[in-house]
């Protein structure tokens, strides 16, 4: 673990995880919204494993907006934002999409390896489930809000132990 700079991490995945997307189909134009608190101190980290939790949360977001996107009959505006922010004791950042939401039915199993709800190619399964583990590893807390059919917010907070 290091000292790591929390925004330039999720800056940097998220540049990662929209131009890839972005590469892929042309027609994905999600809008992105960050608020990073800029006196935000660093965290003891392993940078790679907290960079692959935060593109695979991007990534979802990203996939579930232009998904609706995509399916939507009404006038819809997806949106992304990502937003830091801490207190004496955590580090905590905010992954909110307004996309599809997560069914009561399932919410409970979208942390268990290989559960997907994705076609075969698009999704493992693994990511949620491989973020939990990391977050844990940190000693810190991976938790879901969400409203089925008005998007989902995944809060990690993580320690601040320096
Ligand atoms: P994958 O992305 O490969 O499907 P994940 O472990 O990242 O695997 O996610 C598991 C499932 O949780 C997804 O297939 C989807 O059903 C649900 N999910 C995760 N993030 C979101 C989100 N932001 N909005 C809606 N559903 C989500
Ligand atoms: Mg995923």
């Amino acid at each position: 673990k290091e000292p790591t700079d929390i925004n330039a991490l999720a800056d940097e995945y998220l540049r990662l995880a929209y131009h890839g997307l972005r590469a892929k189909d042309k027609s994905f134009n999600t809008e992105l919204e960050t608020n990073f608190d800029t006196n935000l101190p660093k965290a003891k980290v392993i940078p790679q494993d907290i960079g692959r939790v935060l593109l695979n949360l991007f990534t979802n977001a990203f996939y579930t907006t232009h998904q609706k996107q995509k399916t939507s009959s009404i006038e819809y505006k997806p949106l992304v934002s990502v937003t830091t922010s801490f207190n004496e004791n955590r580090v905590e950042i905010v992954v909110k999409d307004n996309g599809s939401g997560i069914p009561k039915a399932i919410k409970n199993k979208i942390m268990q390896p290989f559960f997907t709800t994705k076609p075969t190619g698009e999704g493992t399964g693994l990511g949620l489930s491989l973020s939990y583990d990391i977050v844990k590893a940190h000693d810190g807390e991976l938790k879901v809000e969400t409203i089925e059919g008005e998007g989902s917010t995944f809060i990690i907070s993580l320690p601040l132990n320096i």
